[in-house]
């Protein structure tokens, strides 16, 4: 298949190409757009074929359900079985943006889409282009992230291109994205809303809405004797090819312990890597030294990080080493995906 790829910005919609891309979606294609969290893989979320070839090109196993993807408040009601109180709160307050609730299905939703369950993700995202296309397609565009299975979500179209070439009928390429982690997931489908993914939107914001927040406690740690809640996070993801291992402690002894690590690697002729922030990055003497951003800003680690490790995947490195970053607030969703990538493997010195 020729992948057609078109580019456009938020300020500049081109509405040709867009009506051109909702036909696509609506004759059962795919199309990869961006969002502000991290570019998405669309197709239309009420036909069975569209989320069966979105697995096929992901090369994802299909019981790991697919967030549905609304442009408009008024959308919602088609998809869901009911909506709860709290779930028009939080959509008041966070819509759109990088927030996706679980809530109860209604038999509009093919179980392809929702993995065979009777519950479904949606989310109403910021970007315009996203938006646009969303309403070119029908209203509903069921849209994992991006990337083949297992590698780290793209948030730069060229890793787009890179993993879905020849695999979808058209990129639209809308330039890098805002955020760079995935949205945050709450479940509103139990007593409690729980949060089964972090993300930029954080417990604390929600609970400027709700009263009562609890997360999922498998997030931050391996644990499995336990089923995670939301499918996909009990998958190895976002992993880059080298061996990766996060160190915590003092800056100073993270430093030193690193530093003599990649010696040794080094003379064993491997190709080493660091995951420094701005103050650090220039203290490692790994091969290859990367800042992931400045940590009194950690948006900044958000959006690069993903694209980083991709990085170390294009240069070969063989063993990378990360420094930690902090357990609460949008921290707590950078070493979730950190801490998955390195398949949890952490050295707390
Ligand atoms: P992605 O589209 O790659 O961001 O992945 C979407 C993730 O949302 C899945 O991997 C699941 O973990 C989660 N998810 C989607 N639908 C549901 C659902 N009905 N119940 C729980 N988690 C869900
Ligand atoms: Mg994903």
């Amino acid at each position: 298949m020729e992948t057609k790829v078109v580019r456009m910005t938020e300020e500049q919609i081109d509405r040709e190409r867009i009506r051109e891309a909702g036909d696509i979606l609506r004759d059962g294609g795919l199309v990869a757009f961006p969002t502000e969290t991290v570019y998405g893989l669309g197709g239309d979320a009420l036909n069975p074929q569209s989320s069966r070839r979105i697995y096929a090109a992901k090369g994802r196993p299909s019981d790991n359900p697919l967030i549905v993807h609304i442009a408009d408040m008024d959308a919602l009601s088609l998809v869901v079985k009911e909506i709860p109180e709290s779930a028009q709160r939080l959509a008041k307050r966070f819509w759109p943006g990088p927030l996706t609730m679980i809530l109860h299905k209604s038999p509009k939703v093919p179980y392809e889409t929702t993995g065979g369950l009777d519950t479904v993700a949606v989310r109403m995202p910021a970007n315009r282009i996203a938006r646009e296309l969303i309403r070119a397609a029908g209203g509903y565009v069921a849209a994992p992230s991006a990337n083949r299975s297992g590698r780290p979500s793209p948030t730069v179209v060229k890793y787009v291109s890179e993993d879905l070439d020849g695999r979808v009928e058209m990129i639209i390429d809308g330039g890098d994205v805002e955020i760079g982690l995935e949205s945050t997931i709450v479940d509103l489908t139990s007593d409690k809303p729980m949060i089964l993914r972090p993300g930029y939107i954080t417990r604390q914001h929600l609970e400027t809405v709700l009263s009562e927040v609890e997360e999922d406690n498998t997030l931050m740690r391996d644990d499995s004797g336990q089923v995670p809640k939301a499918p996909g996070m009990k998958y190895r993801h976002y992993a880059p090819k080298g061996n990766l291992t996060i160190i915590k402690g003092a800056e100073e002894n993270v430093i030193a312990f690193i530093n003599a690590h990649c010696a040794k690697e080094q003379r064993d002729n491997k190709k080493t890597g660091v995951i420094a922030t701005d103050t650090t990055v220039g203290r490692y003497c790994a091969d290859v030294c990367k800042s992931a951003g400045c940590r009194e800003e950690e948006e900044t680690i958000a959006r690069d990080l993903y694209r980083i490790l991709r990085e170390f995947d294009d240069e070969n490195v063989e063993v990378i080493y990360a420094e930690a970053f902090e357990d609460s607030g949008i921290g707590q969703a950078i070493m979730n995906r950190l801490l998955k990538a390195a398949g949890y493997k952490v050295i707390s010195i």
